[in-house]
């Protein structure tokens, strides 16, 4: 063989490793497509460190083409004109499909990052959820009427905002994206969603079975790329949209903020957290160990909502500390695609070395490794740190792995006061069987969702997003409802003025 021929076969045999892989296009104006200057990505499966499909790459261009697509789609389209009844029944059908590919979707996330397959099959239910919770929502919505003494009355209407801008994290990827695609649309909103660019397998499925579904032309979009200087950057600073919709890390919120002012769009931001979980010494202890297990090493840590600082009422801590720990050493990381995986790999390579950081200093700050460290491949295991100076980055900063930071405490205000100490708030855990001190504390926490005995349990409902850099804005019913509409009040009058007056 000549170098030429060698050169020939490798490419031939890399052209063949590619088309191999499935290719996951955008979706603009109900048309799968490849980027305009044919860009790809690869999205790598972390349990194996290994590319297993190649993505459209998305710039500029393709997110203009999107934005244009979805706002032709609201100015001319039938979308934002149908009926509350009839837009519900096309989310209702997409709801449907969705449940019959839910094992498809399962899998796009698990390969993506790592999750393991009963979970993401648990998201993708959730996610269904969201279509069908906010197509009724939206159907069964009541406006307020205002009888006025003047003689007149006052109605409000929600009026579908017009094109909305959804940024996706990559920790729950179909379930965090529903959650704003979902009222969007029940709403009568056009879309363009950008999955994260670690997870973009879902969304591109997502959108296929909305074709499939009904859903006009442009409606729904889906674009993949980065954030900055790609796809990302260029949504958020187009001034076609009405509503941006982030959900991820505090910093990137900050910047897309910025952005979005100068266009003054309105924007929701689901920001970071450093969940605080407080255990009481009256509390049960099995049902506080069960919840703060899943509280920090589901999604191996890679939840918002984690209880990353748990904090222990001095009596029962070593008892706790104890049952703990044995309960973390039973997870061990397994190839998420097993069906009884309940604890997988880190999202990505990047997201490792992130990790993996926290666990170089533990010493240095001198604190104590209880259990756990590094993993295989990219897996951390689940590890409890004790003996941290309140001011360590590991107490203070956001580490999203499966990392919790144990403290003792003597009491009540001390437990809260220790909570309240962070910049985030987006959630916080209370057991105890006290029922004054459980509605004493919820409300003494600087927190968006505050769960006694419980974690994770959510009605799509309630108001869900955080204090301080927790975010700005809350989503969930009328929430979700206030934000991608424009409510508007009519005057009217009832009573004609009467001439003599
Ligand atoms: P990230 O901020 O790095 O990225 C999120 C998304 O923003 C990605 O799609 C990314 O491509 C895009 N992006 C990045 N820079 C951008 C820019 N300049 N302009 C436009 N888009 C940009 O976050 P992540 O690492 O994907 O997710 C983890 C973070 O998300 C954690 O901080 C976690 O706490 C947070 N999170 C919050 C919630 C919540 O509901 N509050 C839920 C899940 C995750």
């Amino acid at each position: 063989m000549t170098t030429t021929d060698t050169t020939t076969a490798a490419a031939d045999q890399a052209a063949e490793q590619t088309t191999a892989r499935p290719f996951f296009g955008h979706v603009i104006g109900n048309q799968e497509v490849r980027s305009i200057d044919g860009g790809t990505f690869e999205s790598i499966d972390p349990w194996h460190d290994q590319p297993w499909a190649d993505i459209a790459l998305g710039t500029a261009a393709d997110a203009d083409a999107a934005v244009a697509a979805a706002r032709k789609a609201f100015d001319e389209g039938p979308w934002p004109r149908m009926g509350f009844a009839e837009r519900g029944r096309l989310i209702h059908k997409l709801a449907d499909l969705m449940e019959a590919n839910a094992e498809e979707l399962a899998l796009a996330d698990t390969r993506d990052m790592g999750k393991p397959i009963a979970q993401a099959r648990h998201d993708v239910a959730r996610s269904v959820l969201n279509f069908r919770f906010f197509a009724d929502h939206a159907r069964l919505a009541v406006a307020e009427t205002l009888p006025m003494d003047s003689g007149h009355h006052t109605y409000t209407r929600y009026e579908a905002a017009g094109v909305v801008v959804a940024i996706a994290p990559w920790n729950f990827p179909l379930m965090l994206e529903t959650w704003k695609v979902a009222p969007a649309l029940a709403w009568g909103n056009t879309v363009i969603l950008k999955p994260a660019e670690d997870t973009p397998t879902s969304a591109t499925i997502l959108a296929r079975l909305a074709i499939e579904a009904g859903l006009p032309e442009g409606v729904f979009n889906v674009v993949h790329g980065y954030g900055p200087d790609s796809a990302g950057s260029a949504l958020t600073e187009d001034p076609r949209v009405d509503r941006i919709t982030f959900t991820g890390e505090s910093g990137t919120g900050r910047i897309i903020g910025k952005v979005a002012a100068g266009n003054l769009t309105p924007v929701s931001l689901e920001l970071g957290g450093k969940g605080a979980n407080i255990v009481f010494a009256d509390a049960d202890l099995d049902n506080a160990v069960h919840w703060a297990v899943q509280a920090i090493f589901r999604n191996a840590g890679q939840v918002c909502l984690a209880g990353s600082r748990l904090f222990v009422q001095r009596d029962i801590y070593e008892e706790f500390l104890a049952r703990f720990t044995a309960a973390a050493q039973e997870l061990v990381p397994t190839d998420p695609t097993r069906e009884d995986s309940l604890f997988g790999p880190l999202a990505s390579r990047e997201h490792h070395a992130k990790v993996t950081s926290y666990l170089d200093t533990v010493a240095d700050y001198g604190g104590t490794v209880v259990t756990g460290g590094a993993g295989e491949g990219l897996a951390v295991l689940p590890t409890i740190l004790t003996g941290l100076p309140l001011d360590a980055p590991h107490v203070t900063q956001e580490i999203f792995g499966p990392i919790v930071v144990v403290h003792p405490f003597d009491t009540e205000a001390e437990a809260v006061h220790l909570a309240n100490d962070t910049p985030y708030g987006l959630n916080a855990m209370v057991f105890t069987e006290n029922l004054h001190k459980a509605h004493r504390v919820s409300a003494a926490l600087d927190a968006g969702t505050v769960w006694v005995n419980c974690f994770f349990i959510r009605d799509l409902r309630a108001p869900f997003g955080g204090f301080g850099d927790s975010g700005v804005g809350r989503e969930g019913g009328n929430f979700s409802r206030d934000f991608f509409t424009e409510p508007k009040a009519v005057v009217m009058q009832i009573t004609p003025a009467d001439p003599e007056a």
